[in-house]
């Protein structure tokens, strides 16, 4: 008896990238005091006000099966959303509830790619986008950006990549490198999606933290919106991780494929969560500022911190909850960079290797401890920098 080739196909067999993570909790339990800028959670847990919405919807009965592709009033709460935003008409029939923007991923892929299809995703990447993909049984083909186009994905690139794919998996604002694309940009990745006839994935789940410019979702572009999933959740914008609460916006037929796949496997997401989201997204753009704002100040503080240092660049961030430095300068890759800072400073980054060969000689720093530490951090990062330029 031997467990399916599939799991061993979904990391590659590789590492999964997480080595300091593992590392930093391990020195955490241990009792060591660590600065830790790894996960991308926010340090505030779930608002008091929609655990008491949960609350209320579980006793009130809510607590049963809740098949399918999510309670309408919800779908359509979502759909007002994502047609205020974007402009785009959007039915409740666009929209599936999914038990977040994980599943959400997947369950897209399971329905826009057979086994043996190439599926495209920009790298660096969301550490989970290629074990993702390959799950399906698709082939994950990275396509690579670069640091001196602040990451932006370019055409060319995709293009030199897409003949013969099925889907492009673009994600703005990013993770792990903060930057939110351009109009030009996602122009840009349009062109090349329409010119190779490819589903466009789009994962928008840091739409409410965005720094500088403003999010454009390329499901609003012309001829777009019939070719694109976006995937949401609540995850990030309400502080709403351990919930299990996301969503696809996609064309009819796709939202019905992907209802077809929850049938068979998650039966949806439970009623009294549904309804704690749905009183979370009506509390407005003012509480999502709200759970954004302690990232904008962080970020913030990065700039100050960084700003003139010899080691560092700072890659021009304008959304999420990351900052991505280019440490190149000091002639370390990052793993050894970050191991280095663990280990004299007691500070953990993630090394830009973790999201993929784009990012080598980078390090990500999540903007998700309290601002009087997470100066102190950047300060002590800073000087360890300097220390190691040759
Ligand atoms: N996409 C991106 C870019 C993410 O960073 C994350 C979580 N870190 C997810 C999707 C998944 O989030 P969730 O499943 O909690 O919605």
């Amino acid at each position: 008896m031997k467990i399916a080739d599939r799991i061993g196909h979904i990391t590659g067999g590789g590492s999964d990238g997480w080595e300091i993570y593992y590392r930093t909790s391990a020195m955490i339990e241990a009792g060591e005091r660590v600065l830790t800028l790894t996960i991308g959670e926010h340090d505030i847990r779930t608002d008091p006000s929609i655990l008491e919405a949960m609350h209320r919807s579980a006793m009130a009965g809510n607590t049963g099966y809740a098949f399918g592709a999510g309670k309408q009033t919800l779908r359509a709460a979502i759909a007002d959303r994502v047609e205020a935003r974007t402009g785009v008409a959007t039915s409740w029939r666009n929209v599936v509830v999914t038990p977040g923007g994980q599943a959400a991923l997947f369950a897209t892929h399971m329905a826009l790619c057979d086994a043996g299809d190439t599926a495209l995703h920009c790298d660096p990447y969301y550490a989970t986008y290629p074990g993702t993909i390959r799950a399906t049984g698709a082939h994950a083909v990275a396509v690579p950006t670069h640091s001196r186009d602040s990451f932006l994905p370019q055409e060319a690139e995709i293009s030199a990549r897409a003949a013969g794919a099925k889907t492009l998996l673009i994600n703005t604002p990013n993770n792990p490198t903060g930057v939110v694309y351009d109009r030009a940009t996602l122009e840009g990745i349009a062109r090349a999606v329409r010119a190779h006839d490819l589903w466009l994935i789009s994962d928008e789940v840091y739409d409410t933290q965005i720094w500088q410019g403003q999010h454009v979702s390329p499901r609003a572009l012309p001829g777009m919106a019939d070719r694109t999933i976006a995937v949401g959740s609540m995850s990030k914008s309400h502080a709403m991780t351990g919930s299990r609460l996301g969503w696809v916006v996609a064309p009819e037929e796709v939202a019905e494929a992907i209802n077809t796949l929850a049938t068979n496997t998650t039966y949806g997401v439970p009623a009294y969560i549904q309804d704690a989201a749905l009183f979370a997204l009506n509390q407005g753009a003012e509480f999502e500022e709200r759970i954004a704002a302690p990232f904008r100040r962080r970020r913030e503080i990065a700039m100050r911190v960084l700003e003139g240092s010899n080691a560092i660049r700072v890659i021009p961030s304008s959304g999420a909850m990351y900052v991505m430095l280019d440490i190149r300068a000091t002639g370390m890759s990052g793993n050894e960079f970050a191991n280095a800072l663990l280990e004299a400073e007691r500070i953990a980054v993630m090394p830009g290797e973790s999201f993929g060969a784009a990012a080598a000689g980078h390090v990500r720093v999540a903007l998700t401890i309290a601002d009087e530490l997470f100066e102190e951090a950047m300060v002590r990062l800073a000087g360890f920098a300097e220390r190691q330029l040759p």
